[in-house]
């Protein structure tokens, strides 16, 4: 699954982004709310957030390698790492 901002374009793997307990630990990690929950618990990307990002790393941290991309769209769509 991906979604778009104007600044920030977030990447996650999509069978990651149907792993309820991965999808938990996004949610917790991001300080401006960028990963959510469905209903059914797997991972939606809050579209409206995106350009909130502060590139903390922390959803980076919280996942398996490869498995969340952070794209900078203002500079040329370089992978935040
Ligand atoms: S880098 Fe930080 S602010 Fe950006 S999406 Fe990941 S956790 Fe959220």
């Amino acid at each position: 699954m991906r979604a778009d901002g104007m600044f920030i374009a977030v990447e996650v793997d999509d069978a990651a982004a149907a792993d309820a307990a991965l999808a938990k630990r996004l949610t917790e990690a991001c300080p401006v709310d960028i990963y959510a929950q469905a209903g059914d618990g797997t991972l939606e990307l809050v579209e409206r957030n995106l350009d909130e990002c502060v590139l903390c790393r922390l959803c980076l941290d919280a996942s398996p390698d490869g498995v969340v991309r952070v794209i900078k769209l203002y500079d040329d769509g370089a992978v935040l790492a």
